[in-house]
């Protein structure tokens, strides 16, 4: 039986008094893959963020291992298991690829499965010769996989990742893909926010459409890429 790893429930997110968010609601499952899909400006990097903590839900609750913890500060929500790789990458410029890493070090609950320096440089290899080079001069693509590399030293349980391959040179969107292939081999369980439903095809188990801020369709990824009603309307394909 899968057991249910975050549920959003209903969250109305708002910007000021400007609301992005009209009481949308997704699950993910142990060892699944979410893709959320939408166009431009359809809520997907508000609905992370709010999941992440860096902006509350003012009504409606996310809960992770079934334990709420909307309103909880963004370290805490990390803490409690949520590894965020926003859009923007937010690597720290002036350290090196190395100290990157290890200061995002936090143990997992289970000791022996933890990630290390040497295991992000095993399953990211491009990083691992650019070592002692400051995250700032790493080219947009390196910055991505060592913002997912962070966010694995924190033993997350659950990993969000925001538009990943966006503004990427074909070449770097295949090894996210491979990367996120096998992230998922291992069993992760991983949130991929997407514009681009042809590259969650091979990648995600189930989809949450999102227009304007509200869930439009939830179902299985084959179920989405079947739906050309769904497809047209509201991912422009
Ligand atoms: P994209 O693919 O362009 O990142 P998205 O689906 O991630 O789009 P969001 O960035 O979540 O969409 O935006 C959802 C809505 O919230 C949009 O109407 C956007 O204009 C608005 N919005 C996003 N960030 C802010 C902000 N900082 N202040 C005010 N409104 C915002």
């Amino acid at each position: 039986m899968s057991k249910q790893v975050l549920k959003v429930d209903g969250i109305d997110v708002f910007y000021g008094t400007s609301q992005a968010l009209f009481g949308l609601s997704f699950d993910v499952q142990q060892g699944e893959t979410l893709a959320l899909l939408g166009r431009n400006g359809a809520g997907k990097s508000t609905t992370m963020k709010s999941v992440a903590g860096v902006i509350p839900a003012r009504k409606g609750t996310v809960t992770l291992h079934n334990r709420v913890v909307t309103g909880k500060a963004a370290h805490l929500i990390a803490r409690a298991g949520v590894g965020y790789v926003p859009e923007d990458r937010q690597i720290f410029p002036d350290l090196t690829v190395e100290d990157n890493l290890t200061i995002a070090v936090k143990k997992g609950a289970n000791g022996e499965d933890d990630w290390s320096v040497d295991r992000v440089y095993d399953m990211l290899p491009l990083l691992k010769p650019l070592r002692e080079r400051l995250g700032g001069q790493l080219s947009g693509g390196e910055q991505q996989m060592l913002t997912v590399g962070r966010s694995l030293m924190g033993n997350p349980d659950v990993l969000l990742l925001d538009e990943p391959s966006e503004g990427l040179a074909p070449i770097m969107v295949q090894k996210i893909d491979d990367l996120i292939q096998s992230l998922r081999k291992m069993g992760k369980t991983i949130v991929l926010a997407e514009q681009n439903l042809h590259f969650c095809l091979g990648l995600a188990d189930r989809a949450v459409v999102i227009d304007k801020g509200k869930d439009v369709f939830c179902g299985t990824i084959s179920e989405l890429n079947a739906n050309a009603e769904i497809k047209q309307r509201y991912l422009s394909v």
